[in-house]
């Protein structure tokens, strides 16, 4: 279904049971961004009488403080100037409807051939590895997860490969309390490797369907961290070939373009096959989703929406505009 096909059935009330559910924490977790975004689109169409070159030069500016990137606001405009003047478009109803369309249309072609499912194997263990600095939500995001595959009815395995500090682990093992997931630990201090090692001849002696990673995330030491990573890459493939099946990368959205520039440094230090962007609740920046998948070229494949043991969804990126534009389209009818 398309994007305006969507959205044109959310507004007449014809939507299945169970896409509220998700839809619903889309719209609560983007509140903030929605609001600053379509609050700062409606003073630009109140300041603006006519379409001319300042309008533009402020929307420019409007899309940059909403952290969608540099470039891909440069783009959204120039696209947006062309799409204008094709159109003749003058009215500033016109002009909002216009916007839109132009967005929704940049954002899916930019996602042409992007996969946002995470890659699950029918057999045997599926490991993902979930790498970022520290904070960010890695070990959080983790017990989630857990949390969502053993609800499935799946076999769950977490390994506690951040080592680094004391309280890591801890806070692993509660949230294995909390999912009802077993969790594969060493000692503080330890080698991670050997954790990471322990955990997946445990998957597959236990025949596990999903063995998630927590490692840990010190930027101050890319050398390091990018041979710590290549070490438990090792150690999985010894045992499984073609593992790690994702590895992500989390990012917390608060810090906006700095998410963006670790997320750079990251790529740089080891493969990475996708984003989870966390604590989208919490912040006016959820543009930076955009600024991820134009200027990175990866997938946000899980985003997080708050701090509970529900609260991490798989990215929708036809629910992530819809609830990004929602008010500027409803004030369209
Ligand atoms: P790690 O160091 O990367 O493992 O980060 P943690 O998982 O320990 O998370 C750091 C903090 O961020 C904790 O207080 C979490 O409760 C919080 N957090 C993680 N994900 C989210 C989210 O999606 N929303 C909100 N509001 N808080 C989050
Ligand atoms: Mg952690």
């Amino acid at each position: 279904m398309g994007f305006f096909d969507k959205i044109k059935r959310a507004f007449s009330g014809e939507k299945p049971a169970e896409e509220l559910k998700t839809e619903e924490k889309y719209e609560k977790g983007l509140e903030k961004t929605r609001k600053t975004f379509s609050q700062r689109m409606n003073e630009l169409f109140a300041n603006f009488r006519t379409v001319d070159e300042d309008f533009f030069e402020e929307l420019e500016e409007t899309l940059i403080e909403g952290d969608v990137g540099f470039q891909t606001a440069l783009d959204i405009t120039d696209a947006l100037r062309q799409e204008v003047k094709l159109q003749n478009v003058k009215k500033s109803d016109d002009v909002q409807r216009v916007i839109v369309e132009k967005l929704v249309d940049l954002y899916e072609a930019q996602g042409l051939n992007e996969v946002n499912a995470l890659n699950l194997q029918a057999e045997g263990p599926t490991v993902i590895l979930f790498v970022g600095v520290n904070g960010v939500g890695k070990t959080t995001s983790i017990g989630k997860l857990a949390h969502q595959y053993k609800e499935e009815g799946k076999k769950v395995l977490m390994a506690a490969a951040d080592t680094f500090r004391a309280g890591a682990i801890d806070q692993l093992v509660v949230w294995g309390e909390r999912a009802d997931v077993p969790v594969v630990r060493g000692k503080a201090g330890g080698d991670p490797a050997a954790v990471v090692f322990d955990a997946v001849k445990r998957a597959k002696e236990e025949h596990a369907d999903i063995l998630l990673v927590d490692t840990a995330g010190r930027l101050q030491n890319k050398v390091n961290l990018m041979k710590e990573l290549e070490k438990i890459k090792r150690v999985i493939q010894r045992e499984l070939p073609e593992a790690p099946h994702e590895v992500l990368l989390v990012v917390d959205a608060t810090t906006g373009q700095n998410a963006l520039v670790q997320a750079k440094q990251f790529k740089e230090t080891t493969d990475v096959t996708g984003i989870v962007l966390t604590k989208l609740d919490g912040t006016a920046k959820g543009g930076i989703v955009l600024a991820i998948r134009n200027e990175l070229h990866l997938p946000v494949k899980l985003v997080g929406l708050g701090e509970g043991i529900d609260d991490l969804a798989p990215f929708d990126p036809n629910e992530f505009v819809y609830g990004l534009f929602k008010d500027l389209i409803a004030e369209e009818k």
